[in-house]
């Protein structure tokens, strides 16, 4: 049966977040032919990121805006976001299973009294039925959901529903919404990146990873040159955090970050069952790694045995001449 959905997208610095692309190829296969709108909050004319979301496939857009959503705080965002609800009536909401993600859906969904489905990584029509998969037991078997009643509310994890084509052609209204937002409980005095060259690690296509194998600051470093030359990011295991020898923003597994890169290449990493909870779902794992007994090599699609301070500049050697 047709649905309108709703879209929350999610900008930062200027530019819409792969993700909400995501949601909104997501949307369109759970609306089953409905409507996708998308509503995008933050402060200053967010209309041509509106227009965007309408490139990939929102129907109509509802921008927010307000100086007091410049920042995301679930108060701000919350009120902003149930107006447009309230106005619009969705039969589902589907939104990106990131950090504002996370906060922000299940304040709405208590808000709704609906249930939530999270971090889905797969959404199909199966037989006039939409079913979600989503991981559990940190990512060691996956289990199907279905919304037989009520409100279809679900996040999605970055970098698996492939977005649609973006089209130019497509038309659809982009209309600006003025939300008054008061009773912010929560003040944003600053933001603080970590992260050296400001790629999402969530959101990255190839991540070059460094553990305790890397053994200080500037063992990381013919790792930054491996992700500069396949165009990727640098991530790390917590035994590389705990050590000092990078940023705990840089921590994948699951006191980290979960991603789903494109490629994930492990280098000097054990494959602790908590790191594995991080990236196990990696499209293609390749383990770089001295210990041939070593567990990570249990998930690598490929698996080099050896010195990682050998291999890894050999391999950007490689990379450069193709
Ligand atoms: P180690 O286990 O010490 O492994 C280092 C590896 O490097 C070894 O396999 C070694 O053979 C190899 N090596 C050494 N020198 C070289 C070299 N020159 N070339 C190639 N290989 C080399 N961990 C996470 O990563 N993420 C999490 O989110 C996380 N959450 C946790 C939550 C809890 C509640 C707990 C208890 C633990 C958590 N951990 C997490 C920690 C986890 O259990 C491991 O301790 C950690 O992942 C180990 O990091 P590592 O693989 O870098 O280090």
């Amino acid at each position: 049966m047709s649905k309108k959905v709703l879209v929350i997208g999610e900008a930062r610095e200027g530019s819409l977040r792969n993700v909400t692309f995501e949601a909104i190829a997501a949307a369109n296969i759970v609306s089953d032919g409905g409507e996708v709108v998308g509503v995008l909050c933050g402060d200053g004319d967010l209309s041509a990121l509106g227009q965007e979301m309408v490139y990939y496939g929102a129907e109509k857009v509802i921008t927010v805006s307000n100086p007091e959503l410049k920042t995301y705080t679930s108060d701000g965002y919350a009120q902003a976001v149930m107006e447009v609800i309230n106005d619009e009536s969705p039969e589902g909401i589907i939104m990106g299973h990131t950090a504002v993600g996370k906060d922000l859906t299940p304040k709405l969904a208590s808000r709704l009294e609906s249930g939530l489905i999270s971090d889905a990584t797969e959404v199909v029509a199966e037989g006039g039925n939409i079913v979600f998969t989503r991981p559990i037991y940190s990512g060691k078997a996956f289990e199907k959901k279905e919304i037989t009643d009520g409100l279809v509310f679900a996040t999605i994890r970055p970098n698996n529903i492939p977005s649609l084509e973006r089209d130019e052609a497509l038309t659809g209204q982009v209309t600006e919404k003025e939300v008054s937002i008061t009773n912010i409980r929560t003040i944003i005095q600053d933001v603080i990146r970590k992260s050296s060259d400001g790629v999402d690690l969530s959101e990255a296509k190839v991540i070059v990873a460094g553990g305790r194998g890397v053994k200080s600051a500037e063992g990381f470093e013919p790792l930054n040159d491996l992700a500069e030359v396949l165009g990727g990011t640098v991530g790390a295991s917590r035994g590389a955090c705990d050590a000092g020898y990078c940023d705990y923003s840089l921590q994948i597994g699951q006191t980290g970050k979960v991603v789903t890169p494109d490629l994930y290449i492990a280098c000097g990493i054990s494959g602790a069952i908590q790191h594995l909870a991080g990236m196990s779902n990696s499209k293609v794992i390749v383990a770089i790694n001295k210990d041939p007994e070593a567990n990570i090599f249990n998930v690598a699609d490929y698996g080099i045995v050896g010195d990682l301070f050998d291999v890894v500049p050999k391999l950007v050697d490689e990379i450069k001449q193709m």
